[in-house]
């Protein structure tokens, strides 16, 4: 499922960084280039649509981007974004946000479709010739779009395919370049009330034709978890989780963090963790350790204190980092180092870093 030839590995610190930086530099002749600049082959997609289109109170916040936090003394990878989407005052192509990410200390990034527009948009940028060497992804059907798939049409009414087409859809595309997990799936009873009998079921029914998938394809699962940490273990535990299994956005206390930690699966953190009321997740990673946690933004969503609710992208990890850093009592490179070798192992990728 990776890709090899002139996609090569993506690191700063590897015998083979020079030969990886010239073949970059060539691949970009010395420059970001614009989406639309590629002399041959399809182009990287711009990004499909605005955040306000599914976060309408955005629209008063401030949308400028913070600024830069000082790099990482080790680079780690974003493993979970959704680079489909446009934020800020300040239009940022997909190779810009790997621009400012790279000088910010993160050499990787895995971006996120979930649902079937931007399922599609993953695929065709991982597919394009234009596609920077240092991204990745993983595409499902979101739990909030499963429910929606089985009503047959979105929020606005417009018609939607079946639950199954969908599926189906994802399956063919988590086949093609560059796709190295399937997510994000699971459950979540705060956008979809659990009492929606045919919602529920259907969020079951997605997560648990995602857990196949992961199994059949060996890829890790990334799981979202919304308000439903009892019912999620419940699904993996009845099916039997994949070999990776990731809580993306980990967002449960010190107690559910041990009992997955004690299953072998992971623990993602975003910048959630640095929320001022967050000290039952800041709880919950003290109680695991380094051990089974990678570092994510969820980009554009959940940017780190102190600026919260302005955009997001990969190069704000810096500061996710720290507060990582600081509740497991490491000092920041140990941090940034374990958090690296985690993510390439559960990920197999970089392939070439990971010895
Ligand atoms: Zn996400």
């Amino acid at each position: 499922m990776l890709r090899g030839g002139e996609h090569g590995p993506v690191t700063t610190s590897s015998p083979r960084a020079a030969v990886v930086r010239r073949r970059r530099r060539s691949f970009y002749h010395g420059r970001m280039s614009s989406p639309h600049e590629t002399p041959s082959g399809p182009a990287a997609p711009p990004p499909v649509r605005d955040r306000e289109d599914i976060d309408p109170r955005g629209k008063k916040r401030d949308r400028s981007w913070p600024p830069a936090p000082e790099p990482l003394p080790v680079p780690v990878i974003d493993n979970h974004c959704h680079l489909d989407f446009a934020d800020g005052d300040e239009q940022l192509s997909v190779h810009d946000h790997v621009a400012r990410a790279a000088a910010a200390g993160i050499d990787a990034q895995i971006t996120i479709g979930s649902d079937l527009e931007a399922v599609r948009w993953t695929a065709a940028l991982l597919a394009s010739e234009d596609c920077p060497p240092s991204l990745r992804g993983g595409v499902a059907v979101h739990p909030n779009e499963a429910a929606l798939h089985a009503r047959g049409h979105d929020h606005e009414g417009r018609e939607l395919v079946g639950l199954d087409a969908a599926i189906t859809e994802v399956s063919e595309l988590l086949r093609g370049p560059g796709m190295i997990v399937v997510g994000e799936s699971g459950l979540d009873w705060f956008r979809t009330s659990r009492d929606d009998d045919r919602a529920r079921e259907a969020q079951i029914e997605s997560f648990r034709a995602h857990i196949a998938l992961a199994k059949e394809l060996d890829l890790p699962l990334q799981i979202h978890d919304r308000d439903a940490h009892r019912d999620v273990l419940e699904v993996l535990e009845a099916d039997g989780a994949p070999e990776r299994t990731v809580f993306h956005c980990f967002s449960g206390d010190a107690e559910f963090a041990r009992a997955c930690a004690d299953r072998g699966w992971f623990l993602s953190f975003a910048g959630t963790v640095t929320f001022k009321n967050a000290d039952g997740l800041r709880g919950a990673l003290a109680e695991v350790g380094l051990g089974q946690v990678m570092v994510e933004t969820d980009a554009p969503f959940l940017t780190p204190v102190p600026y919260r609710g302005r955009p997001n992208s990969s190069y704000l990890i810096p500061i996710t980092m720290a507060t990582i850093a600081e509740v497991t009592g490491t000092d920041l490179e140990t941090a940034c180092r374990r958090i690296r070798e985690t993510t390439e192992s559960v990920y197999r990728w970089p392939e070439a870093v990971a010895a």
